[in-house]
């Protein structure tokens, strides 16, 4: 089965409701690849004005989730909050969240099944800081947070893994299309030696960090690379291309 092209967009904690606004009336009206699959990730107090306006060929994706269920967690939301809202997607595991609030492999492994066990999509997001990619540890540190979700979770159809290394997010310093490759296929190889054939196959794997609408054609032409998590780029009009760059 052919995976198809996946495009995020991940606005963090950026935007207004004029310019988020702006933003989705630019992608309505854009022309878009349709064999590209298209999601916007709007900060939790926009997801419900983004869900009512935006074109429905584009989904809608929570940036975080609480894995407790409804209750009394002040400040957080829950995954059925986000089911009884109608959206259908959620970032897990994001860097900044791993590295600010102190999410661990275990926190961000059970948020997984918490969302998936109400039907929600997840984009889990992995990658190494720049110290781990100099030791050369790179490859254990995305297996091992992919290993702690395994532990959670055993069917990964409805999980998009966004490969995003901490130096290339919001620095400029994109990885090369070699060094993307190299990881998404060690992905994919671990994917299939402790998940399943069949997941290796189908799992759609991400590059994130840096992507503009410059290297984005070159990177999409990499054999592992399904598509892209795209942070500053996607709250500009060039975001259109970025998803129309798929290969
Ligand atoms: P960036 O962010 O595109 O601004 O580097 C990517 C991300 O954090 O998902």
């Amino acid at each position: 089965m052919a995976r198809k092209f996946f495009v995020g967009g991940n606005f963090k904690s950026n935007g207004t409701v004029a310019s988020i606004k702006s933003i989705i009336e630019h992608l309505n009206n854009a022309k878009l690849n349709p064999n590209v699959e298209v999601a916007i990730a709007p900060p939790a107090i926009y997801l419900l004005l983004a869900n009512e306006i935006t074109r429905k060929d584009i989904a809608i994706a929570a940036q975080n989730i609480f894995d407790k269920g409804n209750g009394a967690y002040t400040g957080e939301i829950s995954a059925e909050q986000l089911k009884d809202a109608g959206i259908h997607w959620v970032l897990i595991g994001h860097s900044e969240r791993r590295a600010l609030l102190g999410e661990s492999d275990k926190f961000i492994a059970s948020k997984t099944k918490a969302a998936l066990a109400q039907g929600l999509s997840v984009i889990l997001c992995i990658g190494e800081s720049l110290e781990q990619r100099e030791a050369g540890v790179t490859i254990d540190v995305v297996t091992s947070q992919l290993a702690a979700v395994a532990e959670e979770v055993s069917d990964w159809s409805k999980i998009v893994v966004a490969y995003e290394p901490v130096w290339a997010i919001g620095t400029g310093k994109v990885a090369t299309t070699a060094q993307a490759q190299e990881v998404h296929a060690a992905i994919r190889a671990w994917l299939k030696e402790n998940v399943s054939e069949k997941a290796a196959e189908e799992t759609r794997i991400l590059y994130g960090g840096s992507v503009t609408d410059k290297n984005s054609k070159e990177l999409a032409q990499q054999p592992d690379v399904d598509g892209f998590l795209v942070g500053g780029a996607s709250l500009k009009p060039a975001f259109v291309d970025i998803i129309n760059s798929a290969a």
